[in-house]
């Protein structure tokens, strides 16, 4: 993938405004663990399969613009994870409008996040070696202590991931081992592990396109679910998926943590987020509000959860958004244990395609009825 020509315009943007690049300030209350980790808002935990869709290799697009201009919040994007130039293109959203929308590919992994640790190795091993686990709105460390106890924790004996005699705690170290793990039904030599998938496990030039409306269309009816395409797009590049379900995987008697950054990896997309944390970078304070994070699959920005002075705006609607002058509709992530990064989306959504010439229509992937798992 080359260069692109629109890439010099972002940059003389981003010249300007780079030095104010800098991480969310979140409030992080009631967690009962992790180092600050300050998680604005995140969802719960996870099986690592079918969080997403997808996972088809794609040249970048080639896809025709049709006119109109790129919004300006293209610039907020980090630059370096972004694969080829975004374009305009024609598509179809979830409610069935026909719309043009802006289309930005972006590869498996952001390109300036670390990513991991997930799954301590063994039971002596501290937070800086491990990830975090989500429970009833509670943040923990996924540290060996935490796995050690994880029988107590669940109340159910046979929740056990470690080796009693040496510690050590069966972790998925190959791509064979961590999709069979992440699988909706876990292989059963795979149960009782600690998942962890690596990006390097993801297919070769594997993308992830982004086809958002330009102009959000507000939906007929809100989907009370956030759809298989995710909540939307982190400037940093990072995917902003939907809720995961823990039932399948605590079933399993797997865990599969996130990394502090409230993310974690599948084969089909790579690196995604069902939390939002002070890892992301944002360049784009709002005056005396939020911090802007990404773009939702709707159109409309996304926010911190809190505003400026540590509060969370009271007047929210059902999908964490809100109208104000001067800023316009906008979304507010949520909260530690809420499961999702937001609920629903107020607007008509676009789609988050594995293969960056495939046309978007959100109103087709509406009518698949409700996929996945996490
Ligand atoms: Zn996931
Ligand atoms: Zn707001």
């Amino acid at each position: 993938m080359g260069k692109c020509g629109f890439c010099d315009t972002i940059s003389t943007v981003r010249a300007a405004i780079a030095d104010t690049w800098r991480p969310i300030i979140t409030g992080g209350k009631d967690m009962r663990s992790k180092t600050a980790v300050q998680i604005a808002l995140l969802s719960g935990a996870a099986s690592l399969v079918g969080c997403t869709q997808g996972g088809k290799t794609g040249e970048q697009s080639g896809a025709a613009s049709s006119g109109g201009e790129l919004p300006e919040y293209i610039a907020s994007f980090d630059q370096e994870s972004v694969i080829g130039s975004p374009t305009i293109v024609d598509c179809t959203l979830s409610g069935g409008e026909e719309s043009q929308c802006v289309s930005i590919t972006v590869g498996p992994a952001p390109a300036n996040q670390k990513i991991g640790p997930f799954c301590p190795r063994n039971i002596a091993d501290g937070p800086e070696k491990s990830g975090i686990w989500l429970e009833s709105a509670k943040v923990y460390d996924a540290d060996g202590p935490f796995i050690e106890r994880l029988a107590q924790f669940y109340d159910d004996p046979d929740f056990t991931l470690h080796d009693i005699s040496t510690g050590n705690i069966r972790v998925t170290d190959s791509k064979i081992a961590c999709e069979a793990a992440a699988r909706p039904d876990v292989a059963e030599e795979y149960r009782n592990y600690c998942v962890e998938c690596e990006v390097s496990y993801v297919e070769e030039g594997a993308t992830q396109t982004y086809v958002i409306p330009l102009t959000p269309v507000n939906a007929e009816s809100v989907s009370p679910r956030v759809s298989r395409s995710g909540v939307g797009l982190a400037f940093s590049g990072a995917r902003f998926d939907a809720p995961a379900p823990t039932d399948a995987i605590l079933a399993a008697h797997t865990l599969a943590p996130f990394d502090d950054c409230g993310g974690h990896v599948n084969t089909a997309v790579g690196y995604h987020l069902h939390a939002a944390t002070d890892c992301l970078l944002t360049k784009d304070l709002v005056e005396g509000h939020a911090p802007k994070i990404g773009i939702a699959l709707d159109g409309y920005p996304l926010l911190a959860r809190l505003n400026l002075d540590g509060k969370e705006p009271e007047d929210l609607n059902m999908c964490r958004g809100h109208d104000l002058e001067g800023i316009g509709y906008h979304y507010h992530v949520d909260e530690p244990g809420s499961n999702a990064i937001l609920p629903c989306h107020t607007g008509q959504t676009g789609c988050a395609l594995s293969d960056p010439d495939a046309k978007c229509d959100a109103s087709a992937d509406a009518q698949r009825g409700p996929p996945p798992r996490g």
